[in-house]
């Protein structure tokens, strides 16, 4: 049996190896990627990892501090690296105390186990000991962040780490059960074991953080073109959708209103004599009022209706569901809730009204420049009979028609 098992410093070249390649390859991927604070820190733990296995496959040929003892405060250091990586990447603040107070008490044990009481067996349980506290910590933590995040990669970071921490029992256990292992060269089924198994986390943990890493990514790229979305269909005045945003909205609302014969109408309305508050108060009193009266229409109108900003300070809605004289109702509404609005400017209170122009769809062949066309010539007619009020025409309507269906 023992002479088909590999030994361990044959094993630790093979991770020392394996880290040192993953370590490259995690350098490459900082330099040509996007990368997330926490990803260096990782990139680092498989260097030191590497350069820890490097002293322990030396044992026999580099002297005992370089090859017990700096190496396996390599490899333990390694896995608190990869603990402060994680940390960052979760935005958890540093635990630093926490990795210099663990390795504070585990390098005086490497070296009185080495020195004064030269025991392998208790090397490897106080190694897999203090590695196993760091691996617990690694898994308290994703479990915490798990509950906020809906990604599965965070599940499975929890169940590596919970697995790791269940494998280091195992393994102190284990060894103080079964392994006979005195001498480092000795090959041993359970020390063999470990570090295959320690092998394929270096990877599954290096494939983790790059998982992590892109998905991160690939949030804030989603964010990024919400963001962009944002910006280029809303007003950033008035929160109403803009100008062309409004057309595209009123297209479907059209096609949708022809497809099921729905009643739809449409408010315009434009503010009025807006230039005098510009001229006595300032630019900025007027984007003030604009601003307010966006508000006090949202309040007033249904989840369902769009808002636009058409112009300057003219404005529409579409009232999909709506017969002419409902959409007549909400714009005489909405006039007298622009009139009764009062916008504090410092020691003013400025006063505006609006006049408004309300169409429907009459005709199931109409497009939704043509229904705006039809309240605009009638807004036009309200700004002629004075401002503040509302013009609507019932003439050509088959609203009536429209609402029976
Ligand atoms: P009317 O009753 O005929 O509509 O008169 P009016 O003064 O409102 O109409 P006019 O079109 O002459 O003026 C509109 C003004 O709105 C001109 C422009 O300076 C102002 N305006 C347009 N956009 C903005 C804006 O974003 N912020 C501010 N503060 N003013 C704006
Ligand atoms: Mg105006
Ligand atoms: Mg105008």
């Amino acid at each position: 049996m023992k002479s088909t098992v590999l030994d361990l410093r044959t094993l630790s070249f093979v991770l020392m190896l394996v880290t040192a390649f993953l370590s490259v390859t995690m350098c490459f991927i900082w330099r040509i990627q996007r990368t997330y604070s926490g990803f260096g820190w990782w990139t680092i733990a498989n260097l030191v990892a590497a350069i820890g296995f490097l002293f322990l496959s030396l044992r026999g040929t580099a002297p005992d501090y370089l090859s017990i003892v700096l190496g396996n405060c390599l490899a333990v250091g390694s896995n608190l690296l990869c603990l402060e990586g994680n940390r960052k990447f979760l935005r958890l603040g540093s635990g630093k105390w926490f990795s210099v107070g663990l390795l504070a008490a585990y390098a005086p044990l490497m070296i009185y186990f080495t020195y004064a009481d030269n025991s392998v067996i208790i090397r490897i349980a106080v190694s897999s000991l203090f590695i196993g506290i760091i691996s617990a910590h690694n898994w308290f933590i994703f479990n915490r962040s798990v509950q906020n995040q809906t990604h599965s990669t965070y599940r499975f970071a929890r169940l590596t780490y919970f697995s790791f921490t269940l494998l280091m029992i195992l393994r102190i256990a284990g060894t103080y059960a079964f392994s006979d292992i005195n001498d480092f060269y000795a090959p041993d089924a359970i020390q063999s074991i470990t570090y295959l198994i320690f092998t394929g986390f270096a990877i599954l943990w290096t494939f983790q953080y790059l998982v992590l890493n892109n998905e991160r990514m690939q949030q804030e790229l989603q964010a990024a073109q919400v963001e962009l979305e944002k910006l280029a269909t809303i007003d950033f005045l008035t929160g109403f959708h803009n100008r062309r945003n409004f057309f595209e909205i009123g297209k479907s609302e059209i096609q949708r209103a022809k497809r099921f014969r729905h009643p739809l109408a449409v408010v315009m309305f434009d503010l009025d004599y807006f230039k005098q508050v510009n001229d006595t108060y300032g630019h900025a009193a007027g984007d003030l009022v604009l601003t307010e009266i966006a508000d006090v229409c949202r309040k007033s109108l249904r989840g369902t209706d769009v808002l636009g900003r058409l112009g300057g300070e003219e404005f529409a809605v579409l009232l999909p569901h709506t017969k002419l004289s409902d959409a007549q109702t909400v714009a005489e509404h909405l006039r007298a809730v622009i009139e009764a609005n009062a916008t504090e400017f410092f020691s003013e209170t400025i006063k505006i009204t609006a006049s408004f122009g309300v169409s429907d769809l009459t005709d199931y062949d109409e497009e939704i420049e043509i229904v705006l066309a039809k309240a605009d010539a009638l807004l036009f007619q309200a700004k002629r009979r004075g401002r503040n009020q509302v013009a609507a025409d019932f003439s050509g309507n088959n609203s009536l028609k429209l609402a029976a269906v």
